[in-house]
């Protein structure tokens, strides 16, 4: 074969290489933010929850100081009753105390409903708070290992473009941008023949074409999409 032909196989098996690196690197810092929008939202949700159990809190404070309140006003009443004189102030009492106990009826149906949220609250706050934890020690470690990979991945990048370099030395300019500019149309510059037919677009060869690669002196390009042509040895087309 000739030399020119089996540098550009090289090369093109290094710029596979290279475009599968990049592809790959492109990924790394997405997944990383995707990790760590989602501990964002563990940890937005949680404040979401506190602040509502502290709301809560609040609220059963109050309502227990107006249930307190209100149970001295009832005592108060009822020591009244012993010192009124007459029907009229002691119904007026009767009615202020039952209008202070419906009061306080209201005021335990919503203590009782806000012990019974403050429970579940702080039950899912323990809860979130060992996802969280454990979503953030999973974040540092995903972290630590897609740094890993990506120094990695430098190093073999850095390797592959020391060896482009010196292959390219070997191939003439002409052929040089030749081969670039087919492999940025086509993504494979060079391609074996398989059955008669080139591997790139599937066209069928004619028998001089075929011909022609099998001298291997010169480049032939695929007459349908412009890539070169090349028989791989064993290939007896
Ligand atoms: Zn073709």
């Amino acid at each position: 074969m000739n030399n020119t032909l089996k540098f550009l196989i090289e090369l093109q098996e290094i710029d596979r290489q290279l475009f599968e690196i990049d592809e790959k690197k492109g990924s790394l810092p997405q997944q990383v933010e995707k990790l760590e929008t989602q501990a964002e939202s563990v940890k937005s949700e949680l404040e979401t929850t506190r602040s509502t159990l502290e709301e809560n809190q609040k609220e059963l404070v109050s309502i227990k100081g107006a249930l307190m309140d209100s149970e001295e006003k009832v005592k108060k009443y009822q020591d009244q009753l012993y010192l009124v004189t007459t029907n009229r102030e002691y119904d007026a009492l009767t009615n202020e105390i039952e209008t202070v106990k419906s009061e306080m009826s209201v005021g335990e149906g919503r203590q009782l409903y806000l012990e019974s949220e403050i429970e579940k609250l702080e039950e899912i706050i323990a809860t979130s708070e060992e996802q969280s934890t454990a979503f953030v020690e999973q974040l540092d470690a995903n972290r630590d290992e897609l740094k890993e990979k990506s120094d990695l991945t430098d190093a073999r990048q850095e390797e592959l473009e020391a060896q482009r370099i010196e292959l390219i030395k070997n191939v003439g300019q002409r052929y040089l941008r030749k081969y670039d500019r087919i492999l940025k149309a086509r993504r494979r510059a060079v391609v074996p023949i398989e059955r008669g037919s080139c591997t790139g677009c599937h066209k069928q060869l004619n028998p001089q074409t075929i011909y022609e690669i099998q001298q291997m002196d010169a480049f032939i390009e695929c007459e349908n999409c412009g890539r070169i042509l090349v028989i791989l040895p064993g290939e007896d087309d």
